[in-house]
């Protein structure tokens, strides 16, 4: 099966990041923006980097945008280009189309014209950081949908020593342990007799004030 073919949109600091990231884990990307400079930044990083201006549609029928399975959308502050951006590129019959949102207004104007995803980096990533402050044991968070949500949890002290079945996390949080990272190894849906050892990981599930409650107990 030929590899996925990715363009990314906007090269600030997210887009960049995005098709640095692609190029490196070995798929092709086309990085365009409308700024010379910016573009050239990453021309050595990406299989091409074009300047043009994404919101005249001959540029991108130019380019060839269609052909592309995947087109991430990272213009950030410029709001009209993004939404003309995606709206043109619906338009060409991109498969797939991904646009970073500055706003929750932003993010459904971008659903409404036929983002598949819209992605909202900095409210995520805001959120991360903030679970993790409340809870140094925290080490990532995910939202799943607005009520639930993954969070990866370093083995509170607590948790030491005891199985699954003692901790009764399913029962007492009405959340559940999808796996226990030890080391580089991955138990994927763990037995209610394993054992939770000092630096373990656990990845739990659930709703998010559930998710809370356990933060809290666990913190
Ligand atoms: P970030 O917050 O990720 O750094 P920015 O808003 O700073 O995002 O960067 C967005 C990038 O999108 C800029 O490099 C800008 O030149 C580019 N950009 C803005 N409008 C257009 C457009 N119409 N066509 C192509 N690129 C654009």
């Amino acid at each position: 099966m030929a590899k996925k073919q990715f363009a990314v949109i906007g090269m600030g600091r997210f887009g960049s990041s995005v098709a640095k990231a692609l190029s490196n884990l070995g798929f092709e990307v086309l990085a365009i923006d409308a700024n010379e400079q910016r573009t050239q930044e990453v021309a050595n990083m990406v299989t091409h980097a074009v300047s043009a201006d994404t919101t005249d549609e001959d540029a991108l029928r130019a380019l060839g945008i269609r052909n592309f399975d995947v087109v991430v959308v990272a213009i950030g502050a410029d709001i009209q280009a993004s939404i003309l951006t995606t709206l043109i590129l619906k338009d060409l019959g991109v498969p797939k189309l991904i646009v970073k949102a500055q706003s929750e207004l932003h993010g459904k104007v971008l659903s409404k014209i036929g983002a598949d995803k819209v992605i909202y980096p900095e409210r995520d990533m805001g959120l991360r950081v903030a679970h993790h402050l409340i809870s140094p044991n925290i080490l990532d968070f995910i939202e799943l949908s607005d009520d639930y949500s993954i969070v990866e949890m370093r083995a509170p002290d607590q948790a030491i020593g005891k199985n699954l079945k003692q901790l009764d996390i399913r029962a007492k949080y009405k959340c559940n342990v999808l796996a226990i990272k030890t080391d580089n190894h991955m138990n994927i849906s763990p037995y209610a007799d394993d054992i939770i050892k000092e630096n373990d990981v656990l990845v739990i599930v659930g709703k998010n004030q559930d998710l809370k409650n356990l933060e809290i107990i666990y913190a």
